[in-house]
């Protein structure tokens, strides 16, 4: 059976949140998670949506405008109040359809901890209560980002702006208790590239507005989304493996090169023209040039500086011994690849053995290439590993880094060195940028309403009314 059905979807993630309708492959909108408020002189409030117009509000630095996020450091809503204007902002003016006319179908990160029933409260309540949604779905988005691309079990590595997020899903099963976070993402490279251009844009312009003292949330904002995000996807790059053994490996071919020199001197006096001419090509050492705009300037920093943002991530103790080598992404990767062939055959059992309640869509795929018949049965932790790391997803606008994807593959094949790795990358940048609201897409597009968890408002009412919403061993099961 098709359903000739039409849903609102929205994905609203920490950096941009983008709505649309799950009959268009593009969004209507794709608008920061946060808003400024501006206050007049009556003292009325006024929220700011929308990436220009806030580009063009924080512009103005009035010191009074502040920027507000909605998401927390999880990917998680705090800001209930302006997630309600947001979301009637995007209906109104963005998809131009009253909420009570279509399905709402919405994405939620999957944390490791126990899910948070009053967030599923809150969205209930904010989607049936207050815009008054015929029938309101949640997925979970990596779930979501892996059934979409036709896998059941996969290793869904999102690299957004408050983090990565390292999600291994077997059997349509996400096991939670292996999901691993890394509090190093985009957010912390804007910060990284403001900390290391600013000496420099100040040094040369002697600009004050560069200087921290005096920075309010509107100008830190406006440089995230001005000319930080051209940096990051103009200059930043990934080398292939670590940065310290790449230099290390230049300068020991600039010393054979220096070497050979030496001897062809000795060999012949006629060549030592050219041996004193000629130097090692070090490619770590080569120039790459950034317009800064707000100045009209050209910027210019070595490869290696370039590759140095990127490199924290991987390795976040080279910015303070504060930060653990444990909290780089290649060793929390093997730990949560670890950890999903430790917990798989526990998690199976107890999943199987939960009813159905108030909360977040789940499904056990049946869709997918790589469903290895084994759902019932136990399955090996190496077994376990080989799914994950033959189906590596790799998305989030972060990852656009150029490199990334092979970085990622060396940091998991030294820590996995039998096994095959594969992985999985859309080429398409802007399907990258929105592949958790694809996902989405595909959830709300499910040939039939009953392969998707979705819930009326009587559903609501009467779940309320029996209680179910406050068992949190039925939230463990739906969140999975
Ligand atoms: P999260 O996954 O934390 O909820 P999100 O889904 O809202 O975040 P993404 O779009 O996945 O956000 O990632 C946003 C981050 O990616 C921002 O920090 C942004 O500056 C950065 N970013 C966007 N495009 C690029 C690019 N081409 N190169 C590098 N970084 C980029």
């Amino acid at each position: 059976m098709t359903l000739n059905r039409k849903c609102v979807v929205i994905h609203n993630g920490s950096h941009r949140t983008v709505a649309g309708f799950s009959n268009v492959e593009l969004p209507q909108c794709i608008i920061p998670s946060s808003y400024v408020k501006r206050t007049d002189d009556a003292g009325k409030a006024k929220f700011i949506f929308g990436t220009y117009d806030m580009i063009d509000t924080t512009a103005e630095k009035r010191s009074d405008d502040e920027v507000y996020t909605l998401m927390d450091s999880q990917g998680l809503p705090y800001n209930w109040e302006a997630l309600e204007l947001q979301w009637r902002y995007m209906y109104e003016t963005q998809l131009k359809v009253s909420p009570e006319e279509l399905p709402l179908v919405i994405t939620m990160p999957v944390t490791n901890g126990k899910p948070d029933m009053s967030i599923l409260e809150h969205y209930y309540e904010l989607a049936f209560d207050k815009l008054k949604v015929p029938v309101f779905q949640i997925v979970i988005e990596p779930l979501a980002i892996a059934l979409s691309m036709g896998k059941s079990s996969a290793f869904v590595i999102d690299m957004g702006a408050s983090g990565c997020n390292v999600t291994p899903i077997i059997d349509g099963i996400v096991v939670k208790n292996a999901v691993v976070r890394s509090k190093f993402g985009g957010d912390f490279l804007d910060f990284q590239v403001h900390e290391k251009l600013a000496p420099m844009i100040k040094e040369e312009n002697d600009m004050e507005n560069m200087a921290d003292e005096g920075k309010n949330s509107t100008d830190v904002w406006h440089d995230a989304n001005t000319w930080i995000q051209q940096f990051k996807s103009t200059m930043l790059q990934v080398s292939e493996k670590d940065l310290i053994e790449l230099e290390r490996y230049y300068k020991e071919q600039a010393e054979i090169f220096a070497r050979q020199q030496e001897q062809l001197k000795q060999m012949d006096q006629q060549l030592q023209y050219t041996a004193l001419m000629g130097s090692p090509n070090n490619p770590l050492l080569q120039k790459k040039n950034f317009l800064f705009k707000p100045l009209n300037k050209t910027i210019t920093l070595d490869f290696k500086d370039c590759y140095e943002f990127a490199e924290y991530l991987f390795k976040p103790q080279l910015i303070s011994d504060k930060f653990s080598p444990e909290d780089g992404l290649g060793p929390l990767m093997a730990k949560s690849v670890k950890k999903a062939g430790a917990s798989i055959n526990s998690m199976k059992a107890n999943t199987s053995a939960n009813p159905n309640g108030l909360g977040t869509s789940h499904m056990h795929a049946t869709a997918g290439d790589n469903a290895n018949g084994s759902s019932s049965n136990n399955i090996s932790p190496e077994q376990v590993y080989s799914l994950l790391l033959t189906n590596i997803i790799i998305t989030g606008s972060s990852s656009l880094i150029e490199g990334m994807e092979q970085r990622i593959i060396k940091e998991l094949s030294i820590r996995f060195p039998q096994y095959k790795l594969t992985t999985f990358a859309n080429q398409v940048m802007m399907d990258r940028k929105i592949q958790g609201w694809l996902g989405a897409v595909t959830m709300a597009n499910l040939p039939s309403w009953n392969l998707g968890k979705w819930y009326s408002k009587e559903d609501y009412e009467s779940l309320k009314r029996d209680g179910k919403q406050s068992q949190p061993a039925n939230a463990s099961a739906n969140t999975n």
